[in-house]
């Protein structure tokens, strides 16, 4: 199947929810993103910074631009002043740094909490303990330039449905709890960005607002 059928047979599964697509792109080049580009596409996401940058700066500037991997402080800078979305603040200093490049350049810039939810070690993401804590604080009152929109979570990479729409659901519930007790002027939980090429049939089940699909899209890595 060519890569617009398969954005074509993901987005039909996406009719009548309020799920989007973020069609990820990584290690891909630009001559792969143009052809899902020319079908229609136009919301991407990647996870290095380096690749974000160059094919923000070699596509088309209509293109929503989402960072969804691990994020180092000192790159921050060169994504802020074009990122629509980043969904992997891990930790309370990167989101610092986030709100002062963004003051920089005067803009707010919208994120979520990445959220650990999976059995193994190697996943990135705060644990559910620390993101009430941080979302407690008064530090987070003090970032202007920020806007906390929802929260990331990856599944364990097993065959295990079961164990899949668990972490999900267990997301899912953290996401509500956030909801009706931390929002304020810069906590507006709208997102919940779940779900990948193995899983998002369940993680659009429980409730995920935008899935991250790469291969099932443009092929294996
Ligand atoms: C690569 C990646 C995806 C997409 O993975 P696929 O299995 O190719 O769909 C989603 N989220 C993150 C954070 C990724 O790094």
């Amino acid at each position: 199947m060519s890569i617009a059928q398969n954005l074509e047979k993901i987005l039909n599964k996406l009719l009548n929810t309020s799920c989007k697509l973020v069609a990820v792109t990584k290690t891909h080049p630009v001559e792969v993103l143009m052809q899902a580009y020319s079908a229609g596409y136009k919301i991407y996401g990647e996870n290095k910074v380096q690749e974000l940058v160059d094919k923000y700066e070699q596509m088309p500037k209509d293109i929503e631009w989402h960072m969804i991997g691990h994020l180092q402080s000192n790159k921050v800078k060169y994504i802020v002043p074009f990122v629509s979305l980043i969904h992997s603040i891990d930790s309370v200093s990167l989101l610092k740094e986030v709100n002062k490049q963004a003051a920089k350049v005067d803009k707010v810039v919208n994120c979520l909490l990445q959220v650990y939810i999976a059995t193994e070690e190697t996943k990135f993401g705060l644990a559910e303990d620390e993101l009430l804590a941080f979302l407690a604080s008064d530090e987070l009152k003090s970032f202007k330039n920020v806007k906390i929109v929802g929260l990331m979570g990856m599944a364990s990479n097993t065959d295990s449905k079961d164990q899949v729409r668990k972490e999900f659901k267990s997301l899912k519930a953290t996401f509500e709890k956030v909801k009706n007790n931390f929002e304020s002027e810069n906590v507006v939980m709208k997102e919940l960005s779940m779900g990948m090429s193995g899983d998002y049939a369940i993680a659009i089940e429980e409730g995920s607002t935008l899935i991250r699909v790469g291969s099932a899209i443009f092929g294996n890595r």
